[in-house]
């Protein structure tokens, strides 16, 4: 009816600004990813128009035949990707599904023990600035000073002393396997729920490189983007007896009616990871994960815990004298994109911090494989090397070149004219 280009040219432009910086500089943010054009294509659908609030069989508006069939796709696909007894693919989002979790398992004012945002949590699992640290008692657990991984004989001690009704395993700044069974025993030694937020690494749990939670949790939460690699939006597992209870929570407890078009875009994530190709690509992102990291040691840089079995890792900037800021901002010169991340008993501030977070989820999926890594790993470890006195000018155009290496959504042609035209502006 009105094409976008006509109607608001503005905006329009905007798009073709973020398409070409996205095309041309290297994603290293954990937490990103690029999506299929068949999702961007599910999102921009005729579903945005319908309203369907309630479930499959059960609306509270005319006219969802249809939709019934999209939803009932995507719970199906979700609970067969990952082995679930029960799913709810309605979640706006990652805190969101978090939200309706706690609503459904707990009382305002119930305690829950989970992992300390500064050792790598997330602001939703009761953090004093999230509305989940006002309406419940958050108590803490991090990582062993010694080993950087999560103390498990911590969490026990924590678990028998407060006796939290919720235990919450899961991180968006952890590098290692985690121990779901472990988290299962201490729970059911203190007769707590386990929910586990498995945002980060949903896509490699279902490609079966990460071991799952399913079987161990009461109740898993997580988002459809980061290694899932679908749009943004959230979705939950859980065990049968916990399913009413989890539906009810979302809808009418927390949210209005779902936003179809993410649902519909759900569904085609859920069948795109099902697949050896998607199986592949999740091993590469680790693989990656690995050579990312194992090149940045070589070259003197800290780890934390020493490596990494997931995604992602974390940088300890302190031993070259550099804050996390400083990295974030030097590298985003060449057009490397990482954020400042704080470490383990790191003494600054969130907005400073000691390190920076690098995840290879999204530069596998443009095809980057283990030699185009390490180019980049060189790059990053010689631009915080030399500081303020290297010149930039070589380190942008080898990004430039990996990028046209690699090309997203345009082709390395379509790059080339939109930057020539950008320059002589
Ligand atoms: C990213 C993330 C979330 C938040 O997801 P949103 O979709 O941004 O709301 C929640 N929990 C963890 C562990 C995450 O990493």
């Amino acid at each position: 009816m009105h094409k976008l280009e006509a109607v608001d040219p503005e905006v329009s432009a905007l798009i073709s600004k973020e398409l070409l910086r996205e095309s041309t500089t290297i994603e290293l943010i954990a937490s990103e990813n690029f999506v299929p054009e068949c999702i961007m294509e599910a999102q921009g659908s005729v579903l945005t128009n319908k309203y369907a609030e309630g479930y499959p069989g059960n609306r509270y508006h005319g006219g969802c035949e249809v939709i019934d069939q999209i939803e009932d796709l995507a719970i199906r696909r979700a609970k067969e990707l990952f082995g679930a007894e029960h799913a709810n693919v309605q979640p706006h989002s990652g805190v969101n599904a978090n939200l309706a979790a706690y609503m459904a398992l707990l009382n305002v004012g119930d305690t829950i023990l989970s992992m300390d945002l500064s050792h790598g949590g997330h602001l939703s699992h009761g953090s004093k600035v999230s509305i989940t640290g006002k309406f419940y008692n958050a108590v803490f657990y991090g990582v062993s000073k010694k080993t950087e991984q999560i103390d498990l004989d911590q969490v026990r001690d924590l678990a028998i002393a407060h006796k939290p009704k919720l235990i919450v395993a899961g991180c968006s700044a952890y590098s290692r396997f985690i121990d779901f069974e472990a988290f299962r025993r201490i729970a059911d030694e203190v007769g707590a729920y386990l929910m586990v937020d498995m945002s980060h690494i949903a896509g490699l749990v279902a490609a079966g490189v990460h071991p799952t939670p399913v079987p161990w949790a009461d109740v898993v939460t997580s988002t459809t983007t980061k290694t899932l690699r679908g749009a943004r939006g959230g979705f939950i597992l859980c065990r049968k007896e916990h399913a009413s209870k989890i539906d009810k929570a979302i809808f009418p407890g927390t949210q209005g009616g779902p936003i179809l078009q993410n649902v519909l875009a759900k569904a085609v994530t859920f069948k795109l990871a099902d697949t050896e190709e998607f199986k592949k690509y999740a091993k590469q992102v680790q693989t990656n994960a690995r050579r990312m990291a194992s090149t940045l040691q070589e070259m003197g840089l800290r780890i934390v815990s020493g490596g990494t079995d997931n995604h992602l890792m974390l940088v300890d900037l302190r031993p070259w004298n550099l804050t996390g800021v400083e990295a974030e901002e030097r590298l985003a010169k060449v057009g490397i994109t990482v954020n400042k991340n704080m470490i383990p008993y790191d003494d600054k501030k969130p907005t400073i911090t000691s390190g920076i977070r690098i995840g290879t989820a999204a530069v596998t999926s443009r095809g980057f494989l283990e030699k185009d890594i390490e180019e980049i790993a060189s790059i990053i470890g010689n631009i915080l090397e030399e500081k303020d006195k290297a010149d930039l000018e070589p380190y942008k155009e080898a990004v430039i070149s990996l990028c046209l290496k690699h090309p997203l959504y345009m082709t390395p042609h379509e790059i080339s004219a939109s930057l020539t035209r950008i320059t002589n502006e």
